[in-house]
């Protein structure tokens, strides 16, 4: 269908039954190959229908220009028809009620829609200009003057914390005061008011496509690929990063950890902007003292355009607020309302906290969540808190000394909030090194939030109260910052000092900020336990690590994601989730609980290799006959790490390239290697290629890396090939670990990783707390759901936890598998060795192969015959690939 009138592909209107069609995506840079194609329209018609959308896409297929082409023509579209057809109850609230007469609502609805058009028109007019300046210019916008950083001076009178109004803290939503570092927090204190206010368009309301990545340089390759389509001079795009990333202050910028620097940053907003020049008189920037911060308004409503005018990634904003001297950071959040889309870390959408700090509206929205193999566990990381006995300490030592020195000076609720912080601190100090009852090693359990909460004689703390009252009166920066200030009193005056604090005495310096050199401080963690705290019982757990380093720890865990992640699914229009591989899916529906089926859409793309490119073997046993058996209580047997010593050498032998073989801990591969060393095997691999082994710190990893490229990749040739003897035999066999530092986001594309070997199946330790409690409470609701709708016993088995855990398993394996195969010319070879795989090979697939991503099954095979003929199939199969390569 051709790219024209969007009108002729709609049926019905977007917000009621409406569904938007189309199959031709012109915005996409080149004539797409079929399987892009099928994706685009796949996504088009999830977008259209709302609801949540699973897009498998495996590396080399093009998946972020399928999700850009297609998510943008849908919203072009969706657009264009909602200009013609309105929603109804846009225009009954706009008109005043569903009671008022048809001809009285139709006025209305077409009054309000010219409105938006308008608005919308203007904004695109507003960015038409920069975008044809820059077009005719061809270069980046002039650089401004850098202005230095200042600041004012302070007294040891700001660490005392203050009293809110009467019941105030004790109502939901009920605050007088705006939480630290709230978006409007940001624009009444940090942006110095009218000025900007009234330079401030009315922003049209409009749908937005928010696209989050785990990494920063994943949204930047997001820009990247934006570029190559017309949209990006037709839509603007805001990238949200961290203060880290984009403070320009170096005063602030240099204190290096994330904490440090939002701290910094708070704090300097606290402050009265130094008096500047103007004209023969002096005037305050607005009560922020961070200099890029307290412009004018003219100067961060330029800078805001510039950001919507073109698509820019993180760098590269930072480096255009340092040309303008403007804060980026303030900038990009200042220009949200008005972007299309939106580029996100998963940390801007995950916590809602953070959301309403930045301004992140879901509702009505887009939400693409890309690397989405990963959510499940990003959900539980941002939710997760920890703290050690250690900490727990310092929590205590710190406000104790705060009360000595202040306590005479405080009202009542300071005193009571503070008493109450180091009830919880000195609970947490002691079970941090509790033990199980009955228990006399000091292995990590498990309780329940109530347990904890009972045990520790926590119930008389109202916890929403004091989070509540802790953020109104940004009472650990205050007590944290006496503290630092009394050390710094006794060491002298520190490095870290921020321009505008006086460093050396109370209320001054680095001390001033309560910031600690790495990291995030221990009240500051303390906090993060306590919002854990706040959890409905069946939703956390709180696990004790009586042995664990720094005195043992406490740790919150959430065990149901899917009743936090709900908020976000709720308010979306759409949440459409896309990766490499998702297969299988069993985790990430757990984040969708009571989504019904029909708003559920799967789509799994083909990869763009022909299967004769990929062969995928199961083996059972090696030459010997010996089963490669790697269950657990089987895989410490020597007769079983010398077949898998001579599987890995007869594999190498064959191939040309990379071998990469996965273990499924690093504690398995170290003991294969002793193994291999002391039979002799370990000489016999490496005289046939050199190995490497994964390194356990992430220093190491580059240098690994390279030195496998080195021994994979033919060096280069120039003119005649030298006399002399023959080159070396290319290849490397790399030994890494499953969910390791090598098994995600790492190309292994052609002679890199010809070969992936799969060492048994990775099932996660069964013993883990975390893991147990997770498993424990899945089972807990199904079989609350059975008994809901009256089905008992038989209906609960399988528990729904089995599955679980074998897809927690299965999700480590087409990981690694992932790692091969990065374009349409690539070929692989992927071994899996476990007797379990090759039983799985019947008619339907069982368990664990079923659960392989669906594009690797037509090359599956499980040759009969045993080792043998495998490998002759193995041989074959290089042959051919090489013979292609000419
Ligand atoms: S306002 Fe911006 S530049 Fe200033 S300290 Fe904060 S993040 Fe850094």
């Amino acid at each position: 269908m051709p790219n024209g009138d969007p009108s002729q592909h709609m049926m019905g209107h977007p917000g009621a039954a409406a569904v938007l069609h189309r199959t031709d995506f012109p915005a996409f840079p080149h004539e797409p190959y079929s399987i892009q194609r099928d994706l685009m329209r796949s996504l088009y018609e999830a977008l259209s229908k709302g609801g949540v959308g699973f897009f498998e896409s495996p590396t080399g297929t093009g998946k972020t220009l399928c999700l850009i082409s297609a998510c943008l023509h849908w919203l072009e579209d969706s657009r264009a028809a909602s200009a013609t057809a309105p929603k109804a109850e846009e225009g009954a609230a706009v008109a005043g009620g569903p009671h008022m007469p048809d001809w009285m609502r139709g006025h209305a609805e077409r009054l309000e829609r010219d409105r938006q058009a308008h608005l919308l028109r203007a904004q695109m007019e507003r960015l038409e200009v920069l975008r044809s300046a820059r077009r005719q210019r061809g270069a980046r916008p002039a650089a401004g003057a850098k202005t230095g950083p200042g600041g004012a001076p302070n007294d040891a009178d700001e660490f005392i914390l203050e009293e809110v109004e009467e019941g105030a803290a004790s109502e939901p939503g009920a605050s007088r005061k705006r939480p630290v570092l709230s978006d409007s927090e940001s624009e009444e204190e940090g942006l110095g008011g009218p000025a900007l206010q009234a330079e401030t368009p009315e922003v049209p309301s409009k749908t937005q496509i928010i696209f989050c990545s785990r990494t920063h340089s994943q949204l930047s390759q997001f820009v990247g690929e934006l570029r190559r389509t017309r949209f990006a001079d037709s839509l603007s795009l805001v990238v949200l990063g961290s203060r880290g990333a984009l403070c320009i202050n170096d005063a602030v910028a240099r204190l290096g950890s994330p904490a440090a620097v939002n701290e910094a940053c708070a704090e300097l907003q606290r402050r009265p902007a130094p008096r500047k020049k103007v004209g023969s008189g002096e005037r305050t920037g607005g009560k922020g003292a961070c200099p890029y911060l307290a412009r004018s308004g003219a100067h961060a409503a330029s800078l805001r355009d510039m950001v919507l005018a073109h698509p820019i990634d993180i760098e590269e904003l930072a480096k255009l607020g340092q040309r303008r001297a403007v804060c980026p950071y303030y900038a990009a959040r200042d220009a949200l309302p008005e972007a299309d889309i939106i580029l996100a870390p998963y940390s801007a959408l995950l916590l809602r906290e953070t959301r309403d700090a930045l301004g992140l509206q879901l509702k009505g929205n887009v939400v693409v969540v890309d690397e989405a193999h990963n959510l499940v566990d990003a959900v539980n990381d941002a939710h997760s808190a920890t703290v050690t006995g250690r900490q727990a300490a310092a929590c205590t030592a710190q406000m104790e000394r705060y009360l000595a020195q202040y306590r005479s000076r405080l009202g009542m609720q300071a005193c009571l909030a503070l008493q109450q912080l180091l009830l919880v601190s000195r609970a947490v100090g002691r079970a941090c090194a509790a033990r199980p009852q009955g228990s006399q090693t000091g292995e990590a359990h498990a309780r329940s939030l109530n347990a904890f909460v009972l045990e520790h004689g926590l119930e008389g703390v109202n916890i929403f109260q004091l989070l509540r009252y802790a953020s109104e009166t940004r009472l650990v920066q205050r007590v944290a910052g006496y503290w630092r200030s009394c050390e710094m009193e006794n060491s002298g005056p520190g490095s870290n000092s921020v321009p505008g604090m006086e460093a050396g005495k109370p209320g001054g310096g680095g001390g001033g900020l309560g910031i600690e050199a790495a990291g995030q401080g221990p009240l500051h963690a303390l906090l993060s336990l306590l919002r854990g705290l706040r959890s409905a019982d069946k939703d956390g757990r709180i696990i004790v690590d009586p042995g664990g380093a720094d005195g043992g720890s406490l740790r919150f865990v959430l065990v149901d994601a899917g009743r936090l992640f709900s908020s976000i699914v709720s308010e979306a229009r759409s949440v459409i989730l896309a990766s490499g591989t998702l297969s299988p899916l069993g985790p990430l529906l757990t984040l969708f609980p009571g989504v019904p089926m029909d708003r559920l859409h799967r789509f799994s793309c083909g990869h763009v290799v022909g299967k004769e490119r990929l062969l995928a073997l199961a083996l059972a046993s090696g030459s010997s006959g010996t089963p490669l058996d790697f269950r657990f209580s089987r895989r410490g047997d020597p007769a079983v790490l010398r077949e898998l010593g001579q599987v890995l050498l007869n594999v190498c032998r064959v191939t040309p390239g990379g071998t990469i073989a996965f273990f499924p801990s690093h504690h398995y591969m170290e003991e294969a290697v002793a193994s291999w060393k002391a039979s002799g095997q370990w000489t016999r691999l490496e005289a046939c290629v050199p190995v490497l082994l994964e390194p356990r710190t992430a220093a190491e990893v580059d240098a690994t890396l390279v030195a496998h490229a080195a021994a994979c990749a033919p060096p280069p040739t120039f003119g005649a090939l030298p006399s002399g003897p023959p080159p070396r035999r290319l290849g490397c066999l790399l030994l890494a670990v499953v969910g390791g530092r090598l098994a995600e986001g790492i190309n292994f594309g052609d002679a890199l990783g010809r070969a992936v070997v799969m060492v048994g199946l990775p099932y996660p330790n069964p013993a883990d707390p975390e893991l147990r409690e997770r498993l424990r409470a899945m089972d807990a609701a199904a079989a609350a759901a059975s008994t809901s709708l009256g089905i008992q016993g038989p209906a609960l088995q399988p528990p729904p936890s089995r599955g679980h855990y074998q897809d927690l398993c299965m999700k480590g394996v087409n990981q690694c598998i992932g790692r091969a195969i990065r374009h349409s010319r690539d070929y692989a070879a992927v071994l899996l060795l476990d007797p379990r795989y090759a039983e799985s090979f019947t008619k339907p697939l069982r368990p664990p192969l079923a659960k392989l991503p669906a594009w690797i099954l037509p090359s599956l095979e499980v040759p009969q015959g045993g080792f043998g003929p495998a490998y002759t199939r193995l041989v074959r199969f290089f042959k051919a690939m090489q013979q292609t390569e000419g």
